[in-house]
């Protein structure tokens, strides 16, 4: 199977290629027909196994540039630096996408967060606590989301960004797609992925 095999369209391909990515990994092998197919997903793999663009590259191909000005994914990480990484994937994957995305963190002001998401943003990434932030300042719509991205949701849990993201859950359409990474099978994980996934396929590397 070759990227050429998934039904992703010639701008990601080429993205792809010039990534250097010559074959799909284990993870993306299995993950990519599943996501693309609108399935909720409880991914079970490391980093390093190239899980980042097995959940990037439908994604991609699923939000259309600027058929609205709010998000319609949101990708959520435990951390600055993985949230930051997972832009850098974006910006890398997406490059001949016109797909507006953005990444806001903790740890700094809102301003310039703020600014980033005024322009229109197709694609988000955040951490938990400044994506709760910003919504409840008023500064972002979540009415037009549709795919929600846990990554390293067992880390989630670890750092305590429960609460969040039950906040985020009850705030977001009904209607979306939900995808969960995790490195372990934590208790707490499946709990989460048990009140959050609706008839998952269980993906493991
Ligand atoms: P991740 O597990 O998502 O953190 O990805 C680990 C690294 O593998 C990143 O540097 C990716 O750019 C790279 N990568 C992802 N998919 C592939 C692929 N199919 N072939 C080669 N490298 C890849």
């Amino acid at each position: 199977t070759t990227f050429e095999d998934f039904k992703l369209n010639r701008q990601l391909l080429n993205a792809i290629e010039e990534a250097g990515y010559e074959k799909p990994t284990p993870i993306q092998l299995k993950a990519i027909p599943i996501i693309m197919g609108g399935h909720d997903v409880m991914g079970i793999a490391q980093t390093g196994t190239g899980k980042t663009a097995a959940f990037l590259l439908p994604i991609l191909m699923k939000v259309k540039y600027a058929q609205g000005n709010n998000p319609r994914a949101i990708i959520l990480a435990p951390t600055r630096e993985l949230a930051m990484q997972i832009e850098e994937n974006i910006t890398l994957l997406g490059k001949y996408t016109d797909l507006r995305h953005t990444v806001i963190y903790g740890g700094l002001g809102p301003k310039t967060q703020i600014e980033a998401l005024n322009k229109g943003i197709d694609i988000l990434v955040a951490t938990p606590k400044r994506l709760m932030e910003l919504y409840l300042k008023g500064e972002l719509i979540l009415k037009e989301v549709k795919t929600l991205v846990l990554d390293e949701a067992d880390k989630m849990m670890d750092m305590g960004f429960m609460p969040q993201i039950r906040q985020l859950l009850e705030i977001l359409p009904r209607k979306r797609q939900n995808l969960l990474f995790s490195a372990t099978m934590h208790p707490k994980v499946v709990e989460l992925s048990e009140e959050f996934l609706e008839f998952p396929t269980r993906i493991e590397v």
